[in-house]
């Protein structure tokens, strides 16, 4: 994976110790001869948003449930908050809001008195403040109408924002989001993107994992790609998007009057074949064809070619259709 890492021109290397909300060091997982997890060094900044993206299979769920002291790992260590897990769990993991698969909601219950039980076990609630605690958070993620209701009778949509509201309770340090748009329609993914936006400008650390990277690359601003179990790149989001210099790829039937025109304006241009590929590295797409418009080029299609980031994703994805 060395060269995928490397055209994504990601580092994998940790950031330093002191501005790091969550930890794991050489995280492995087997499930007998399934290797779920293969030694992660994961790096979680405090105040990022981290999408830990990666194709289905590749060890996201796992990673997190390790994360959250849910699933021991056969070996390596998870620090969280600076503290190392399982032995620091009770003073850490209060201060961590968690949306995982199987929150554990009672199904004869309402969404309402599935989060009251929740409430009652955060010691940071008292039991006055409990129930306006709850109808706040309810409120938050759009299910005040519906927090009369049976959880069993909740679409997938709205147990997810039920999970959500549970790992809301109370302000956190750490949200760790498992696939949280999973089951929404889009209207309930653009209200888990405004809430992943408003704990970012909260200073609330989140970690959030995604099979889709235009998921990742609405909400977050580091990524984390996982592939196979193994971590091959992790870094800034925008340092991704913007490695493996972009380009246009023009096709136009005057290919040399294209690269004339372009040359002639200072805008690195190539004759590749069936179209002109233009270094997008000092001059936008939209420039480009506006100079050879205007120069009398006739454009018959512009199109952007892949950030690093998006080529090594597809890359995965495609290695594992
Ligand atoms: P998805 O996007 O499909 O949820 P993921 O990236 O979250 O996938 P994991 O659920 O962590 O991936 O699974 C990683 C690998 O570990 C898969 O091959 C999966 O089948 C295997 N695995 C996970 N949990 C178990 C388990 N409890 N027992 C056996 N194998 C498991």
């Amino acid at each position: 994976m060395t060269n995928a890492v490397e055209a994504a021109g990601a580092a994998t290397a940790a950031p330093a110790a002191g501005g790091v909300a969550a930890r794991t060091t050489g995280l492995r997982k087997t499930y007998g001869q399934t290797v779920a997890v293969a030694g992660v060094d994961l790096a979680v900044p405090r105040g990022a948003v981290v999408g830990v993206l990666g194709p289905n299979g590749s060890g996201k769920t796992t990673t997190i449930r390790m994360l959250l002291g849910l699933t021991a790992p056969t070996s390596g260590t998870v620090e969280l908050l600076g503290h190392r897990l399982p032995e620091h769990s009770g003073r850490v993991l209060p201060r961590v809001g968690a949306l995982v698969e199987g929150p554990g909601f009672h199904p004869f219950l309402s969404g309402r008195e599935n989060l009251l039980r929740c409430a009652a076990m955060e010691p940071a609630l008292r039991g006055p403040e409990i129930r306006e605690v709850v109808e706040q958070a309810l409120h938050r993620v759009g299910l005040s109408a519906a927090g009369g209701r049976k959880y069993r009778g909740y679409s997938l949509g709205m147990k997810q924002r039920l999970g959500l509201a549970a790992a809301l309770l109370v302000p956190r340090e750490l949200v760790v989001l498992d696939e949280p748009t999973n089951g929404l329609d889009p209207a309930g993914t653009r209200e888990i993107r405004r809430i992943i936006a408003e704990l970012h400008a909260a200073g609330t650390t989140v970690l959030v994992s995604s099979h889709l990277l235009a998921e990742i690359e609405a909400t977050c601003t580091h990524v984390a790609v996982l592939h196979r179990g193994s971590l091959v790149a992790q870094g800034e989001l925008a340092t991704m998007l913007e490695s493996g210099a972009p380009h246009l790829l023009v096709s136009t039937p005057d290919r040399s009057g294209a690269i004339a025109t372009l040359q002639d304006k200072g805008v690195a241009a190539q004759d590749v074949g069936e179209s002109v590929r233009v270094d997008l590295s000092e001059v936008d797409s939209s420039e480009v064809v506006a100079m050879l418009v205007h120069a009398g080029v006739p454009v018959r299609e512009a199109r952007r070619t892949r950030t690093g980031l998006e080529d090594l994703f597809a890359r995965l994805t495609e290695e594992e259709s």
